[in-house]
C-alpha cells in the first residue's frame, strides 16, 4: 500500500496547479501537516470508527491525561477502525489509538495509560511515529522506519505512570494496558495460524524493550497507588464494538474491501492480499486495489487524475472517476468514491480499459456491520469462567474470550461482575 500511496503523492507534486486541489489559504505548519498526512495514511487504510460518542469519550480522557502530562493543549485524539491492538503519536498533537486496542483494554483507567505513553512521546518530541504497542507479529510495521528506541520508550512509560496518576487515575493501569494490548497483538497472530512462535517471537526492528522487563519496571514505577479505575463506565462506552470483521478479505473469486464495497476479480488473475490491499496478477496484466480515506488523500487521488481528462461512471451506485496515475497510460486507474472514502482501482497491461470495466461493473455493497460486536455480559453468580463463557456466552470463541478478558479458563468471576463476550 505503501509503494501506491507514494505513488499517488508523488503524482500531485505534478500538478499542483490543477484545479483540483485548491492552494492552501496560508503556509501549513510542515509538522502539523505532516502528523496529518501520516494520520490520514494511518486511518486511509481502516477510515475512522464511526461511533461519535466514543470518540468524544476517548477525547475527554486524552484531555484529562494531557492536563496531567505538562502540555494540554493542542492534542487531537482519534480513533481508527483498525482491529489490531495499537496506538500512534505523531507530529503535530495526533494521538490515534486503534478499535483493536479499545477491545483489548477494560478500563478509562487503562484507556488513559495508553494515552499517556503517546502523549509522552508527543511532549518529548519523540515522534515521528512511535507506538504504544508490542511485538507487531505480522502487521504492517508502517512505523519500523521511524522507530523510536528502548530508552524514549522507557521514557514514555516512566512519564505515562506519572500521568496517569497526576491525572487521578490508579497507575497499576498502565502495566494492565500495556497486557491487554500485548495479549491482543498475541491472540491475532494464533488466530491467523500461519505462525508457531507468536508468544516469543520479537520483531528485530521492534524498539520496544522486552514485554516482562518492561512490566517489571512499570510496576515498580507505579507503587501499590490507588486511584481511579473507571471499568463499568469504560466497558459500556466500548459496548457494541466490532470484534474484528474490518480485515479485507478474498473469498469466492471477490475481493472484499474494509470500506463496504466488494469487488470481483476477473478470471485468470491470482490474487494476494497485503494487509488491506489487494495485488492480482495475470499473464500480461495486474490488477490492485487499496481503499484510502481522509481528506487529503482523496484530494492526493484526485490531482493524481489531473495530468488526463477523465470519465466519469456509476459503480455499484458509486462515482467512479477513471483516467490514468500522473498521465502515464501504461495504467488505467479508477477512483470509486463515496462520503468516507475512495477506492483506487488500478490496472496495466493491454486489455486495461476491458479488465477495468468488468471489474467497475462487479462493485457490489457489503454490509460491513453485520459481524460479531462486543457484549457485555455478567455472572449471575460465583463461577468458573469457562463455566461462565460456556452458559452466558455460548458462541463467543474460548481463546479471543480470553485474550479480551485477560482471564483463563480456570479464573473465578464474582458474582454481577461484567465481563467482555461476542454477540451471536
Ligand atoms: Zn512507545
Amino acid at each position: 500500500m505503501k509503494r501506491a500511496i507514494a505513488l499517488l503523492l508523488l503524482s500531485v507534486g505534478g500538478c499542483a496547479h490543477s484545479a483540483t486541489v485548491p492552494p492552501p489559504a496560508r503556509a501549513p505548519d510542515p509538522e502539523q501537516t505532516g502528523g496529518q498526512l501520516v494520520a490520514d495514511l494511518l486511518m486511509g487504510a481502516h477510515g475512522p470508527v464511526q461511533r461519535p460518542a466514543l470518540v468524544k469519550y476517548v477525547g475527554a480522557v486524552g484531555a484529562r491525561v494531557a492536563r496531567a502530562s505538562g502540555r494540554p493543549q493542542g492534542w487531537q485524539f482519534r480513533v481508527t477502525d483498525d482491529p489490531t491492538p495499537g496506538a500512534h503519536s505523531l507530529p503535530g498533537g495526533t494521538v490515534l489509538v486503534s478499535r483493536g486496542a479499545l477491545l483489548q483494554l477494560d478500563s478509562e483507567a487503562e484507556l488513559a495509560a495508553v494515552l499517556a505513553h503517546e502523549i509522552a512521546h508527543g511532549v518529548m518530541g519523540h515522534t515521528l511515529l512511535a507506538k504504544t504497542a508490542v511485538p507487531e507479529h505480522g502487521s504492517e510495521g508502517t512505523s519500523r522506519a521511524a522507530a523510536v528506541d528502548a530508552d524514549e520508550e522507557r521514557q514514555a512509560d516512566a512519564l505515562a505512570v506519572r500521568a496517569v496518576e497526576r491525572a487521578g487515575y490508579a497507575p497499576a493501569a498502565v502495566g494492565r494496558a500495556l497486557s491487554a494490548l500485548s495479549r491482543g497483538v498475541i491472540h491475532q497472530c494464533h488466530a491467523r495460524g500461519a505462525r508457531s512462535d507468536c508468544d516469543t517471537a520479537r520483531d528485530e526492528d521492534d524498539p520496544h524493550p522486552s514485554m516482562p522487563a518492561r512490566l517489571a519496571r512499570v510496576a515498580l514505577l507505579a507503587g501499590p497507588g490507588g486511584g481511579e479505575i473507571g471499568r463499568t463506565r469504560y466497558l459500556e462506552q466500548i459496548q457494541g464494538l466490532a470484534l474484528g470483521g474490518a480485515e479485507a478479505t478474498v473469498q469466492s473469486g471477490r475481493f472484499h474491501s474494509v470500506g463496504g464495497l466488494s469487488f470481483a476479480i476477473p478470471p485468470g488473475f491470482a490474487p494476494a492480499l497485503s494487509g488491506n490491499v489487494l495485488n492480482a496478477k495475470a499473464l500480461d496484466a495486474e490488477l490492485s486495489i487499496v481503499r484510502l480515506s481522509g481528506a487529503l488523500l482523496r484530494d492526493a487521488t484526485r490531482a493524481a487524475l489531473c495530468s488526463a481528462p477523465y470519465v466519469a461512471r456509476e459503480a455499484g451506485g458509486r462515482r467512479a472517476l477513471i483516467g490514468t496515475l500522473g498521465g502515464d497510460d501504461a495504467q488505467r486507474v479508477a477512483l470509486v468514491d463515496d462520503r468516507a472514502s475512495v477506492h483506487v482501482v488500478a490496472v496495466s497491461g493491454p486489455s486495461r480499459d476491458l479488465v477495468l470495466d468488468r471489474v467497475l461493473e462487479s462493485v457490489r455493497r457489503i454490509d460491513s456491520g453485520a459481524g460479531p460486536r462486543l457484549a457485555i455480559v455478567r455472572a449471575p453468580k460465583r463461577m468458573r469462567f469457562t463455566d461462565f463463557l460456556r452458559e452466558r456466552c455460548p458462541g463467543t470463541d474460548p481463546a479471543l474470550a480470553r485474550s479480551l478478558n485477560g482471564l483463563d479458563d480456570g479464573a473465578v468471576v464474582e458474582p454481577d461482575h461484567p465481563l467482555k463476550c461476542a454477540t451471536k
